[in-house]
Order: structure tokens, then C-alpha cells, then sequence
């Protein structure tokens, strides 16, 4: 999961892509750990990569959560849906991918 949609980071084209999972996550991982690095590890069947992936998901999640809570606290939850979904990549057309 990444800010822009959902990312397999095991796809060959990550292969040597030296960004983060989510260029705009703070999580350690994303601060630490390339795509490239964390593909290596899960591709050599090495659990310090699911752990890594695991880690950076839940991170995401929480800090979606909290997102979600300031955007009810300040009465603005349709808009944050809105853009969040315009962002992540999310449509009724592929709505079954997510
Ligand atoms: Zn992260």
C-alpha cells in the first residue's frame, strides 16, 4: 500500500528502483530500505522482507487512520475521501483491485 495506489513491490520493474515504497511515508522503512533491497529480500524467500512490507502497511494504515480521525474532528471526511481516493487511484471501474 503507498499513497498512490497498491504497489507488488516483487514485479520485476522494481528490480532496480532505489526509491522507497512510498516516497511520502515517514515510516522507517521508506526512510531506510529501497524497493530495489526489499524485492531482493522477498525474491530470496529472506522473511526480513515481508517483515519490512509488513511494518511500512501497518504504518500506512494507522496514519490512515488518524488522517480519517482529523478530517471527522474538522468536518471535512467527503473531502478527504475524495482526494485520498483521487490520489491512491481508486474508481468504481477497478474497484475489485483494491
Ligand atoms: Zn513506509
Amino acid at each position: 500500500m503507498t499513497s498512490q495506489g497498491r504497489l507488488v513491490v516483487k514485479n520485476a520493474k522494481y528490480s532496480e528502483d532505489f526509491r522507497p515504497l512510498d516516497p511520502k511515508c515517514n515510516c522507517y522503512v521508506c526512510k531506510n530500505y529501497t524497493r530495489a533491497y526489499i524485492r531482493h529480500l522477498i525474491k530470496a524467500n529472506e522473511t526480513f522482507g515481508i517483515h519490512l512490507t509488513s511494518y511500512h502497511n501497518l504504518y500506512f494504515l494507522i496514519n490512515l487512520m488518524h488522517q480519517v480521525q482529523d478530517a471527522i474532528e474538522q468536518d471535512n471526511l467527503l473531502e478527504f475521501r475524495a482526494a485520498f481516493f483521487e490520489e491512491y487511484g481508486y474508481n468504481n471501474d477497478n474497484g475489485r483491485n483494491f
